[in-house]
């Protein structure tokens, strides 16, 4: 490819991603910044960092932290954020990391984080006499109400998410019967119903909307049972991997971030990676090589649900600052 030929691949795209970014409906609304020339372009996604459940859930801890209401516990990390956990541990909010963590302890507050937990945990809070300030996500609150009541009912509840993830482990600790969770393709293909019960099938948030999808259709083809679909993934969680995939296909360079524990971090990266080889994770801008962000292109930049906002602002700088070195 010449030079020229090359050059004007890059303007088309930027021109193409500056059409997208002016569209109405369906638009991309992020940040667009293209430098003088034309020839180097970043995008920031409008959906990277906190969502609606997070923020609340670490607004709910600082809000404790000035009510002076110590001592003030999560349970488990509030965030999947090393430096927001650090600043609040800073701050004296300890972390309870397991059932058996918890029944050591018996004064204080305890903050129930976005994931939600299980009934028992509310059950063994109040046992030892603590009290609970519950910031589970209002979307996850409803997922275990239709756990809760499904099972009931006498549906057989499928959960369609990461087995280890505490979100699922929560959502399971409402059915009041056993649950089957259903994390791979393998899974919904072996999957053999426990009871003749028709199924109620549900997800965590974030959850990979086209998987989810993908693994329905397989049960539903596989059991002769009458099945409940109820699609639980969260918008946010949605907008965000759409967002993603849509500025990663016009990408030269695609920066993830977010905190190597967080899953749906991760699921952004496997999103992007799929249109972008040149994709990248990073969970702070001190982990990224500058050397592999081009020059000339197009860079997206996009975060999981728990990346603080001031982590995006510092990577975006570098990048713009690394962009405008070659003018
Ligand atoms: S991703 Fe959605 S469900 Fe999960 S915490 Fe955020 S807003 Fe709530």
């Amino acid at each position: 490819m010449t030079v020229q030929t090359e050059e004007a691949g890059i303007r088309e795209r930027i021109l193409q991603l500056r059409q997208l970014c002016g569209k109405q409906e369906d638009g991309l609304k992020g940040e667009l910044w293209v430098c003088e020339d034309g020839m180097g372009a970043l995008y920031q996604a409008r959906s990277a960092g906190f969502c609606f459940g997070v923020q609340r859930a670490v607004d709910t801890v600082y809000e404790q932290i000035d009510a002076g209401a110590f001592p003030i516990y999560t349970y488990g990390p509030i965030i999947h954020n090393e430096i927001v956990v650090e600043d609040l541990r800073k701050k004296g909010v300890q972390v309870i990391q397991s059932p058996e963590e918890l029944s050591q302890i018996h004064e204080g507050k305890v903050v129930i984080r976005s994931h939600g937990v299980g009934r028992q945990i509310y059950d063994r809070i109040r046992q030892n006499g603590l009290s609970v300030v519950d910031a589970t996500c209002p979307f996850v609150k409803k997922i275990h109400r239709i756990v809760e009541e499904k099972g009931r009912e006498g549906y057989e509840i499928v959960i369609i998410g990461s087995a280890s993830h505490p979100e699922v482990e929560g959502i399971r600790g409402w059915s009041v019967n056993e649950v089957t969770i259903i994390e791979t393709q393998q899974d919904a293909l072996e999957f053999t119903p426990r009871t003749n019960k028709p199924l109620c099938i549900v997800s965590q948030t974030t959850f990979n909307l086209k998987k989810f999808h993908k693994f329905v259709e397989i049960i539903e083809k596989l059991s002769y049972h009458e099945c409940a679909v109820l699609n639980t993934i969260c918008n946010a969680t949605e907008e965000r991997q759409t967002e993603a995939r849509s500025i990663a296909r016009l990408a030269d360079c695609m920066i993830v971030i977010g905190g190597k524990h967080s899953s749906n971090t991760q699921k952004l990266y496997e999103i992007c990676q799929k249109e972008c080889s040149n994709t990248y994770f990073v969970q702070a801008f001190d982990d990224l090589n500058l050397r592999l962000v081009p020059f000339r292109g197009i860079v997206g930049i996009s975060a999981g649900a728990s990346t603080p906002h001031i982590l995006i602002e510092e990577v975006s700088n570098l990048c713009r600052k690394r962009i405008l070195s070659r003018c």
